[in-house]
């Protein structure tokens, strides 16, 4: 069975990045009926946070990225990193380095000095532990082979050749004990039995160090796919002055997680030239031939399209919990949300929400159209309600007080004829009757359809709109 996992450092928030590469191994699992596991990779103790842990998996959580068993703490595995380090020494496949600092720091000044790039030189690898200074503590360091090549069969890459002699006996723990990041990945990864390995092509060259372990403890060595980086509009590696780059940031600004993994796995993967593609469809074509070997750009104006899609698409109850998670994280939101817990606040939301949906590309817009719902009388206007509200906006709202006020049921098929036969009747386009009637009921020049706002709102809340700003 397959195996991927996520193995995310913990930070900061969910990396828009990030959460491609863990769409990817999840879609990659899912499409082969295997396991997703999750591993946090929180060994640098200084900069490992658990509210960067929480963000994570609140962000993968948000996208629907299910992993199985529970997060594995890479930190907590350190013993068994000792081990195994112990076992590579005792095998002869590792040694102990007692090369100063100092000693370090000539190595690196002579290949810069030499235009080439800082490789240790081998220098304990075959001398006798008598040669060992007093008082030293080793490094202990793989003993790689210096000739040859290393080679990785990458499912998006192709094949990646390293000589050997270029990748130098790699350090497995520092001379303070601590294993380092490369061994304690490989020692993981084989532990928890994945059988593929996908992140970004940022590790290619991390790929072949750790190959070279796993060879050296006679582990297979998983399946790689190194997946290209995402870049910005411009073509620069994707960061925070190309806007938001954390999936949270997401969330809050009104996207819709269906919408996000859609664009999220385009980013890089195709299927033919289909843009919309439904998460079933991507779990079935999810596949590595189809990823490219070059940056993927992140296209705004896309995803705020496929968001607009998404919203028209999804069920109106199903957008109602989508929009309540947004408001959640939205600034303001906690007071609308205690507003649609009122009464029958929610029913006329859900109501209202087909109108509303139409219009908005995201939720924060579709947040700011429906704000007429709660917005309290007397309404504070736009610019263009305003001038909209003139003496003769203010005459023709006075008479269609009248007139409403008169009708029987408050029904938006008989409220349309009535506002169509006084239109009639004064001579006047419809447009221009709309146009007061909408800048009163919802103090803007654009709302939806005023018949459903009409209906929303009710007789009682739209008659007062009316007269508040009726002459
Ligand atoms: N922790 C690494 C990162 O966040 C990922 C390591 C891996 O996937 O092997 O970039």
């Amino acid at each position: 069975p397959i195996v991927t996992r996520f193995a995310p450092s913990p930070t900061g928030f969910l990396h828009i990045g990030g959460a491609r590469t863990a769409l990817f191994n999840w879609l990659y699992a899912q499409h082969h009926g295997g396991k997703m596991l999750l591993r946090i990779e929180d060994t640098d103790r200084a900069r490992s946070t658990q509210e960067a842990v929480d963000a994570i998996l609140d962000g993968l959580s948000w996208l629907g990225l299910t992993w199985d068993g529970e997060p594995i703490s890479q930190f907590s595995r350190v013993a068994r990193h000792q081990e195994v380090v112990d076992e590579l020494l005792a095998r002869g496949q590792a040694y102990k380095c007692y090369a100063s600092p100092a000693e370090l720091d000539e190595m690196r000044e002579t290949a810069r000095a030499e235009g080439r790039a800082p490789r240790y030189d081998g220098r304990w690898r075959d001398r006798p532990e008598s040669d060992a200074p007093e008082g030293v503590a080793p490094a202990i360091r793989l003993k790689a082979p210096q000739n040859g090549e290393t080679v990785i069969e990458d499912l998006v890459q192709g094949t990646v050749t390293f000589a050997n002699k270029d990748l130098d006996d790699l350090v497995l723990m520092r001379s303070d004990g601590t294993p380092t990041y490369m061994l304690a990945v490989v020692v993981d990864d084989h532990d928890m039995g994945v059988t593929h390995i996908i992140r970004g092509d940022d590790h290619l060259t991390n790929a072949a160090r750790q190959t070279l372990i796993f060879k050296a403890l006679d582990w297979d060595v998983p399946v790689m796919a190194h997946i290209p980086l995402i870049h910005g509009p411009d073509g620069a590696k994707l960061s925070k002055r190309h806007g938001a780059t954390g999936a949270e940031a997401y969330r809050a600004m009104g996207y819709l997680p269906q919408a996000m993994r859609n664009y999220l796995a385009r980013l890089g993967w195709s299927h033919g030239d289909e843009e919309i593609i439904p998460l079933d469809k991507l779990i079935e074509w999810f596949d590595f031939d189809a990823v490219g070997k070059s940056a993927a750009r992140f296209d705004f104006k896309k995803l705020e399209n496929l968001n607009g899609h998404y919203m028209r698409s999804t069920a109106d109850a199903d957008l109602l919990d989508d929009w309540k998670t947004c408001l959640a994280h939205l600034d303001g939101g906690a007071a609308i949300l205690d507003w649609m817990a009122q009464g029958d606040h929610e029913a006329v939301t859900l109501a209202a929400l087909p109108g509303l949906k139409e219009r908005a590309k995201t939720l924060v817009e579709l947040t700011d159209s429906a704000s007429y719902l709660w917005r309290q009388r007397p309404l504070d206007c736009d610019e263009k309600a305003e001038k909209i509200l003139d003496d003769t906006g203010r005459q023709i709202l006075k008479d269609l007080h009248e007139v409403l006020s008169a009708q029987p049921a408050w029904d938006a098929e008989p409220l349309e004829i009535a506002v169509k036969a006084y239109a009639e009747e004064k001579d006047l386009k419809l447009g221009k009757v709309a146009q007061p009637l909408r800048a009163a009921l919802t103090g803007r020049g654009v709302s939806p359809g005023i018949y459903d706002v009409l209906i929303a709102l009710g007789r009682e809340e739209s008659l007062g709109r009316i007269a508040d700003q009726a002459a």
